[in-house]
């Protein structure tokens, strides 16, 4: 019996299924009825919430999570620095005779006052003006964790701006409700009262042995290897993706799902990814404000749940070199309230004017607005990934498959009569099944695929919150809606118009569309051809926030002032600068401190034994090569030491231009980092085992 199953038998998943919730069924069962159907009508369609019903579900919300053990509550917030921050108040309130009672109000629920002074604010506000606040999001359920209830909530500066990733996650559904909901509307539909878009997150990540990672200062420091030769052994026979799934391994998946499930995240599909020691969990779409919260919960659940199992969960986007980084891909699609699937072609895709108009529209939205989603996936993690043979390349473009391809086609050359069937799919064996084909194959070299009724944005990176890539990918289909919506209010005949609206669509985007080889020198050659944007790194990609019609269709959606994004873009460039400035000290001081001691000290004993061995043979001809090569190594890397630190010089002192600066940590810092981690991955496969500093590639990878 595997310890998966061990752990399971005393498991009633139904009943522990969303048990720390405050969730529709507690509610349901918990708040007054009036309370709870307006609480219910406010969460749907989206409306104002009335004060009294805060402070009526205060106080309920606090006797549920009373008896679920929690002394505290905090509100729950993800300011820009990319992780999430909390802020533990307890429930109790003294009385005049010495004793406490528990309490929480409807204003505590609703609204709190962090000090906003040590969160990224890129210029917003002073550190001086540091008031903050945090607003309740109603829309993601509260929760029980070790003893707190937990608020989901919004952050922002005392002047109203957004200092959150969850703001413009929120106004941007807001934004992509209005403008479907018109759409819907001018199609004929008068019963569908929101529509919001559903997100389904896949998350990749590493598992390592907690005592080698302590004993590798980079990781430790910078989530990720800045020093390691590559292992004899690495992903080249492809025996780890999908392979079995070890008894460790299992036993921390089967912990995580369990944490997972008790907080209503729907942790759903396991396997081991492509890299050793790579692995991927699932959960089942929900509505992308939930989906983003929960992502955040599932990455801090698994960092938890690792170090109880002696392993350490590495979210970096490329902590090893040589094989495979994580990404995050990021399922995305539209719903009604109704329980339709607006990117659901149907039967006949060709037949559904609908569907067609809704892929129509974000098509457009990722041609016109390809640099900014770029930009949504820029980390400097994502950096290492991002157009080298394992992720999507940095060109944005769109995988539709051959059918729909083929429909769009039609189109363009006069009007659309058939969807192409799949067929049917024999095996040729008659004790196998035989199914009706998918209509298209997967292409997992595309950074925006439609695989079947959704789209999956491949570019993401594992560490990064998916709220940007969200907000991003909402707003801009949104502003295709919009227009489409301004034309067919006006149209005196519909059907029409959206023909003409999906005619002009494949004609002027099309050149975004492509079914091959993403990873292919080919694409690069033809993608520059089509003039599409090919944004190397998150420097030059940050650009996008501040570009005209970016900064344009954020603020007209309602979701980033232009004041805003300029923040914004201000904070990217100091992740950047910060990330790879913490990285290169990282590297100055292993090399340093670390590296160049046991060089000295093997060179040393080669000298020693090359002098032992004179005396009594005479022909050192091994040694003298072997130390002649290692000298040579040593002064290459004691050059290339110098030149880091010079880099660093160079680049670090502020001057103001964040712009500016991040450039010279990219062109000065990053590049000297590479050659003289060069010189120290030639040495380690050269030095005698005993005296390198550090645990190598080949015992992190393959020793769980
Ligand atoms: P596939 O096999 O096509 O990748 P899966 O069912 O494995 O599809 O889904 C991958 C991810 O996409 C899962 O997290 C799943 O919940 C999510 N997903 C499925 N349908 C939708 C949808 N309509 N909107 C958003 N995400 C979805
Ligand atoms: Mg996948």
């Amino acid at each position: 019996m595997t310890q998966r199953s061990a752990r399971r038998e005393n498991i009633n998943l139904t009943e522990i299924y969303g048990s720390n919730v405050f969730n529709d069924q507690v509610m349901r069962q918990t708040l007054p009825k009036e309370i709870y159907k307006s609480l219910r009508q406010t969460i749907e369609e989206g409306l104002p919430l009335d004060p009294q019903v805060a402070e009526v579900v205060a106080s309920v919300m606090k006797d549920w999570a009373i008896a679920k053990g929690a002394t505290h509550f905090t509100h729950w917030f993800q300011p820009l620095t990319g992780v999430t921050a909390e802020k533990h108040d307890s429930f109790i309130s003294p009385t005049p005779d010495g004793r406490v009672i528990l309490e929480f109000s409807g204003k505590e629920l609703i609204k709190g006052e962090p000090d906003a002074s040590s969160f990224p604010s890129g210029g917003l506000r002073a550190t001086f003006e540091a008031r903050g606040y945090t607003a309740w999001d109603y829309t993601s359920p509260a929760f029980v964790k070790d003893g707190t209830l937990y608020i989901p909530t919004a952050f922002a500066a005392y002047t109203g701006e957004a200092l959150d990733k969850k703001t413009p996650l929120l106004r941007s559904m807001d934004a992509i409700n209005r403008q479907a909901l018109r759409v819907l509307r001018a199609l004929g539909n008068k019963t569908v009262k929101r529509v919001t878009t559903t997100v389904g997150p896949e998350q990749e990540y590493f598992l390592i042995d907690k005592k080698l990672f302590d004993e590798r200062q980079d990781l430790i420091l910078t989530g990720r290897t800045l020093f390691g030769a590559k292992s004899p052994k690495g992903q080249e026979l492809e025996d780890h993706y999908f392979g079995q799934i070890n008894d460790r391994v299992a036993s921390f998946m089967a912990d995580v799902d369990t944490e997972l499930w008790k907080l209503g995240v729907a942790a759903k599909t396991e396997h081991n990814e492509v890299a050793p020691g790579q692995h991927e969990l699932a959960p089942i779409f929900s509505t992308t404000n939930i989906a983003t919260d929960h992502n955040q919960l599932t990455m801090e659940t698994m960092r938890k749940v690792a170090l109880r199992h002696g392993l350490v969960c590495l979210l970096h986007e490329k902590p090893f070199a040589g094989i495979n980084g994580s990404g995050k891909h990021n399922n995305w699609s539209m719903g009604t309230n109704e329980g339709q699937n607006l990117l659901d072609p149907g039967k006949d895709p060709h037949q559904n004017s609908q569907f067609l108009l809704f892929l129509s529209a974000v098509i457009q939205a990722v041609d016109d607005y390809a640099e900014i989603l770029r930009m949504s996936a820029a980390s400097p993690g994502n950096d290492h990934r991002l157009g080298a043979n394992e992720a999507p390349p940095a060109i944005i473009s769109i995988f539709l498959g051959e059918q729909l391809t083929d429909i769009l086609a039609q189109i363009e050359a006069g009007g659309a009569t058939k969807s192409k069937a799949g067929g049917t799919m024999n095996l040729g064996a008659t004790a196998l099944p035989s199914w009706a084909k998918d209509t298209n194959d997967r292409n997992r070299t595309s950074p925006f695929a439609f695989t079947g009724n959704k789209f999956e944005f491949r570019m993401v990176g594992s560490m990064q919150p998916i709220a940007q890539a969200n907000f991003t990918l909402n707003t801009i289909v949104a502003e295709s809606l919009c227009k489409f919506a301004d034309r067919l209010e006006k149209a005196a005949d519909v059907q029409k118009e959206i023909n003409a609206i999906i005619f002009e669509v494949v004609k002027k985007h099309k050149r975004v569309i492509f079914n091959g080889n993403n990873y292919s020198g080919e694409w690069v050659a033809e993608a520059k051809k089509r003039g599409l944007p090919n944004i190397g790194n998150m420097v030059d990609a940050i650009a996008a926030i501040t570009a005209e019609k970016n900064i344009a269709v954020m603020g007209k959606h309602g979701v980033l002032s232009p004041v805003e994004m300029e923040s914004r873009a201000e904070i990217q460039y100091e992740i950047y600068i910060k990330t790879i400035n913490i990285e290169a000290q990282t590297m100055v001081e292993m090399a340093k401190r670390q590296i160049l001691p046991a060089v000295l000290s093997y060179k040393a004993e080669l000298a020693n034994s090359i002098a032992a061995i004179t005396a009594v043979e005479g022909n050192t001809e091994v040694e003298t090569t072997l130390f002649a090569q290692v000298s040579q190594l040593v002064r290459s890397f004691s050059t290339n030491l110098t030149k880091l630190e010079e880099a660093i010089q160079t680049a670090s002192p502020m001057h103001g231009d964040t712009k500016a600066q991040a450039v010279a940590y990219r062109d000065l810092v990053f590049k000297a980092m590479g050659d003289l981690r060069k010189d120290a991955d030639a040495l380690e496969t050269m030095v005698d085992a005993e005296y390198w500093p550090m645990p190598t590639y080949a015992k992190l990878l393959f020793n769980l």
